[in-house]
């Protein structure tokens, strides 16, 4: 049975029909919607990875249709909705048709909100699966990622984040580089979204960047011409990876070349290098030169070489 014949019998597929909503995904958003009062006091949001378009409409419903005055709240809601593919107009949502992952989309996100930042930013972001599943859950971690960093541009302090996250073996990976970024942090499945997907929803409450963070659009993640100038980076948005040096001066350099070291009590005897035109040719004549007498061989053996002594080295 095919899955369209399957998603028809779906409860949500046809509910969706019912009350208009453009996809089943919009019972995701208000069911995580009821848990968290995703949209109390919410006038300002963006809708990552939209099309087509139902959780715009959920958030255009919810958030314009406070009775309280009623105009002026109308006129105060801004809503951006980003996607790689167009979708149909709706009322109250400005639509932006770009990759999350490229600064320049993200620029234009923030230019929307240059200013006033936005209370709340939902990503459903979900690439072609390939059917690798390693795969697909790293693009889908790269995709969260870079609607991160576009939530770091445009969420205000205390603001919410929800995005799709693949319950995989990097899930944990994922949650602790959230948690960098808000305080709260917690990964929720709605009855809609089927037991059989590995999806799930990151929920991330209280945007708190670490003191002094400072948003950067030239992330290696989002863009690989990196322009910026990384010395000028300071604080917590600079970090210098420290090399340990191992081993102590008396071991071999390995940019030096040193004299071969033979064994003394055999002849030497020259070997052709073995022709290396073929990988298995190669590996065949490697492993006859292993078997050969030390002497003949053209490097010496690891015993045969004056190696500092074990003890000083680590
Ligand atoms: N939330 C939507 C709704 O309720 O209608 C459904 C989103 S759908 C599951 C996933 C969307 O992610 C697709 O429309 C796809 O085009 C979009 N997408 C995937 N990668 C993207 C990217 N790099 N930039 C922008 N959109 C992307």
């Amino acid at each position: 049975m095919g899955r369209s014949s399957k998603d028809k019998r779906d409860i949500y597929y046809r509910l969706a029909k019912e009350e208009g909503w453009r996809a089943r995904s919009a019972f995701k958003l208000l069911q995580l919607d009821q848990e968290f009062n995703l949209f109390t006091g919410v006038r300002r949001a963006v809708d990552l990875c939209a099309a087509p378009g139902s959780w715009s409409q959920v958030l255009s419903r919810k958030l314009r249709s406070e009775k309280r005055n009623e105009e002026e709240r109308k006129e105060e809601v801004k809503i951006v909705a980003v996607d790689l593919q167009a979708m149909a107009p709706l009322p109250g949502v400005t639509q932006i048709q770009g990759d999350i992952t490229k600064v320049s989309t993200a620029q234009e996100i923030v230019r929307h909100f240059a200013g006033r930042p936005a209370d709340l930013v939902v990503c459903d972001g979900a690439p072609d699966v390939t059917g690798l599943h390693d795969v697909d859950e790293y693009i889908q971690a790269q995709l969260l990622l870079a609607a991160l960093n576009i939530t770091t541009h445009v969420l205000k302090p205390g603001g919410t984040f929800v995005a799709k996250i693949f319950r995989g073996k990097d899930v944990t990976l994922l949650y602790s580089q959230l948690r960098v970024f808000f305080s709260e942090v917690t990964c929720a499945k709605p009855r809609s979204s089927r037991n059989s997907s590995i999806e799930a929803f990151a929920v991330c409450q209280n945007y708190s960047p670490p003191q002094g963070y400072a948003p950067n659009m030239s992330n290696p993640l989002l863009d690989h011409s990196y322009d910026v100038d990384f010395n000028q980076l300071e604080g917590p948005n600079r970090i210098i990876v420290p090399f340990l040096a191992c081993g102590d001066l008396s071991a071999y350099d390995s940019d030096q070349t040193y004299p071969l070291q033979l064994d003394a009590s055999q002849e030497y005897r020259y070997t052709p290098p073995p022709p290396a035109s073929h990988p298995a040719t190669l590996s065949a004549s490697l492993s006859s030169a292993q078997d050969q007498p030390t002497g003949q061989r053209r490097l010496p053996p690891t015993g045969s070489r004056r190696l500092p002594p074990t003890g000083s080295r680590r």
